[in-house]
């Protein structure tokens, strides 16, 4: 028998919160009278560790798809997926212009390497080209004394016939927790790209929940926004949980108690003996370690559901295993169920607090050794 541990990927969950981002795009666009935006799903790394076909099934609603790796698009398009396609990052060099081509996918231009390399490519159709604005994160993107400058060198590329559709994008910082950062990026933004001709992409999940947000970016009758997190089921915002945000968890790692023992007032637990009981107690060993996945630096009193009860883990968690405290499940033995995060445990969004961390990292994180279980 394989560990008692796996990892169930819901497909109705993943509908559900795509259903539940467009339905907040339909009544925004409705209030402020405008065209309703185009969905990019993002699925990069692997579908934000739900399996990129497992995503791409359960999104064909959305009119795109989003991710960086060549090998995940050209997966997306052998599964059958025709629509649009975008690679977040473009090209890392010419040979990827002739796939992308091939492809008909949609690349991401931020730097002038790219726009020489596409300048000089001779690809078998036009590509579709979103130019990358630096906004102010000072990650990707031309600066904006730079941008208007790339965007007529990726019109004449147009003009050449190297490319067809041309658009404009950016990406915010503090989206989840800074309304002013992000304003002063949306009006660099506005400034830097007014008048130029195209689309624009700009929201994450962040932004594309924040009611009315997209409505303040010029050329709003023409968007893209790019949600990811959300559509799996976990919160962009540190202080609102998913659960209030009417999402649904998609990724749940359950396992099983593999042994239970009583211990006494003054033992201690684990490694590094961090958590010594101050009473008589029972505790149980849960087939979760760091190996598949679980944050290490989760902490005693991160939550976990056994046998559908809210308790704590104790102590430091190990490669293979980690610590839960049964007093409030006396019932538990061994072989009861444990849900580290999802359906019918803590969110990830809990665990990845008790953590330092965020639920993008846990979700992302479930290690291979896990077996995925897919609802339909
Ligand atoms: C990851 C990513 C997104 C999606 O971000 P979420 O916070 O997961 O919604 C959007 N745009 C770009 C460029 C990204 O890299």
């Amino acid at each position: 028998m394989p560990r008692p541990i796996s990892a169930t990927i819901s497909l109705p969950a993943l509908r559900h919160n795509l259903g539940t981002v467009m339905a907040q795009l339909v009544s925004s666009s409705v209030a402020a009278r405008r065209t309703m935006p185009q969905v990019w799903a993002v699925m990069k790394a692997d579908a934000y560790g739900h399996g990129l076909l497992n995503a791409l099934g359960a999104f064909g609603q959305a009119q795109g798809v989003a991710m960086l790796d060549m090998n995940e698009a050209v997966r997306c398009r052998q599964a059958g997926w025709t629509g649009p396609l975008l690679l977040l990052e473009g090209f890392f060099d010419p040979a990827d212009i002739l796939l992308a081509a091939h492809y008909e996918l949609t690349v991401a231009v931020h730097t002038q390497e790219q726009l020489d390399m596409l300048l000089a490519a001779r690809p078998a159709r036009p590509l579709d080209v979103f130019v990358k604005l630096n906004s102010g994160m000072n990650r990707l993107g031309f600066a904006p004394k730079d941008y208007r400058q790339a965007y007529g060198q990726a019109q004449q590329a147009q003009a050449a016939g190297l490319v067809r559709h041309l658009g404009k994008m950016t990406h915010f910082a503090c989206a989840d927790d800074n309304h002013e950062a992000t304003a002063a990026q949306i009006a660099v933004f506005n400034q830097t790209t007014d008048g130029l001709p195209g689309s624009v992409s700009v929201c994450n999940s962040a932004a594309t929940l924040t009611d009315g947000l997209w409505t303040t970016l010029t050329g709003a009758d023409s968007q893209w926004v790019r949600p990811g997190i959300c559509l799996y089921g976990a919160s962009p915002f540190a202080g609102v949980s998913a659960d209030a945000l009417g999402l649904r968890p998609a990724q749940t790692l359950a396992a099983e108690l593999i042994s239970v023992r009583t211990i006494g007032v003054g033992d201690a637990v684990g490694y590094g003996y961090l958590y010594t009981a101050d009473g008589p107690m029972r505790i149980g060993v849960v087939a979760c370690g760091y190996a598949d996945g679980y944050p290490r630096h989760a902490p005693t009193g991160t939550p976990i559901t056994v046998d559908g009860v809210r308790t704590r883990i104790l102590g430091r968690v190990s490669m293979d295993m980690l610590v839960a405290d049964l007093t409030a499940v006396p019932q538990a033995r061994v072989g009861s169920k444990v849900v580290l995060w999802g359906r019918g445990g803590p969110s990830v969004d809990e665990v990845a607090h008790a953590s330092g961390t965020i639920g993008y990292e846990l979700l992302c994180a479930v290690a291979p050794r896990v077996p995925r279980l897919v609802v339909q």
